[in-house]
């Protein structure tokens, strides 16, 4: 599937390429048809899938045609780093649309909030404490909205913000589209459900829990210095065969070339090679011949082999889903597998978004012979 299959507008397909986005997760390629639809849905899905665009995508496109300068949808999301990360991809998203998108969340001068609502948004994305704020002091109105989000809901529960939710909710059209995503299914969540949704759609994207037998560390390191640490640690760790990510298969061919010419049988496969070239680099890796070989996700389909001592993320993967699929190639069959993750500052969110998932803090190592400051 991809992107092009939803027909969205020209400009939002644009920016969804500007980002970088090739195919669409599977939440994205489950939710952008209902949603575009009208239908109301109910996600089951964890920060990392995708899920922002997963709803953004579908709210651009109805509103992209339609009324300007009244408030037509509202996120709901419970902390104020998450309301900013939505608008953020909004931002991004509608850029070329003319729709307008802003944060509200508690801790910042209301007034110049008052302003930017008063000068026409379409879109809000809000914590429910300062909406409500807005609400009382009626400097927003709630009485044109097409679209509710309610974003991580169990979260919001868990934080005690039912009763605002219920408050927020009695301020807007009965008749509304709804979406409702949260992590986890609890008795509460679906209770919420049946006082919100009606009719939805149900998706549920579950994480393939990683492998426990699978060591996780980072290796926190300057981008320019990637390639010099990942030779290091191959040479200290006890390898037998190494599958290593990069993002690009320019990067693949050229990581691999660094590897051969520090001495290890290394070899790249990528989209860019004939059928032969590839069959003989898997088969090389599986035969032993390679002791290492560079793909990207996509070259990486197909790649059956089962004695993957390691897999290293020289390029920090896009999302969750994909970290875990990533690394779930080592440690298999009863196999103790190592995965190690070269990370620079700017993947610090994608680190956070990993470890939440996985429900607890991944180690970071650094080696002491290392030259970090190169
Ligand atoms: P989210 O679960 O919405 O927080 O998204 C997690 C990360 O995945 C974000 O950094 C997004 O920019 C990225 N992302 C979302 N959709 C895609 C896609 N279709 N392809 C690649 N990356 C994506």
């Amino acid at each position: 599937m991809s992107f092009d299959s939803f027909n969205l507008h020209p400009h939002i397909l644009a920016n969804v390429y500007a980002l970088g986005y090739k195919t669409p997760t599977p939440i994205q390629s489950q939710s952008i048809p209902p949603v575009l639809l009208g239908k109301d849905v109910m996600g089951l899905a964890q920060t990392g899938t995708g899920k922002t665009a997963a709803f953004t995508l579908p709210i651009i496109q109805r509103l992209i045609t339609g009324p300007r300068s009244g408030v037509r949808a509202l996120i709901v999301a419970p902390t104020r780093e998450l309301a900013q990360q939505i608008h953020d991809t909004f931002v991004k998203l509608c850029y070329g649309t003319r729709l307008r998108s802003m944060a509200l969340y508690g801790g910042v001068n209301i007034k110049s909030q008052i302003k930017k609502l008063e000068s026409g948004v379409e879109i809000v994305v809000a914590c429910p404490g300062r909406l409500l704020d807005h609400v009382k002091q009626k400097t927003i109105n709630l009485s044109k909205i097409d679209v509710l989000v309610l974003d991580e809901a169990d979260q919001m529960l868990d934080m005690g913000f039912l009763p605002s939710i219920r408050r927020i909710l009695t301020h807007l059209p009965k008749k509304r589209q709804t979406l409702l995503f949260s992590a986890t299914m609890a008795y509460a969540i679906d209770e919420l459900a049946y006082e919100v949704l009606h009719e939805p759609v149900m998706i549920k994207i579950g994480h393939s829990a990683p492998a426990t037998s699978v060591k996780q560390a980072l290796f926190p390191v300057a981008s320019h210095l990637k390639s010099r640490l990942l030779i290091k640690i191959l040479r200290k760790t006890n390898i037998e065969s190494v599958l290593v990510f990069t993002r690009t298969k320019h990067g693949a061919k050229q990581v691999a070339g660094k590897l051969e010419q520090a001495g290890f049988r290394a070899t790249s496969l990528q989209g860019n090679l004939s059928q032969n070239k590839r069959q003989s680099a898997m088969n090389g890796f599986r035969n032993g011949t390679i002791q290492i070989l560079v793909a990207t996700d996509i070259a990486s389909r197909g790649i059956d082999v089962s004695a993957i001592s390691h897999v290293i993320n020289y390029d920090m993967p896009d999302t969750v889903e994909a970290y875990i699929h990533r690394i779930g190639r080592t440690g298999r069959a009863d196999k103790m597998g190592e995965a190690f993750t070269l990370i620079t500052h700017e993947d610090n969110i994608e680190v956070r978004n990993i470890e939440r998932v996985l429900g607890n803090r991944l180690e970071q190592c650094k080696l002491e012979d290392f030259d970090y400051a190169a």
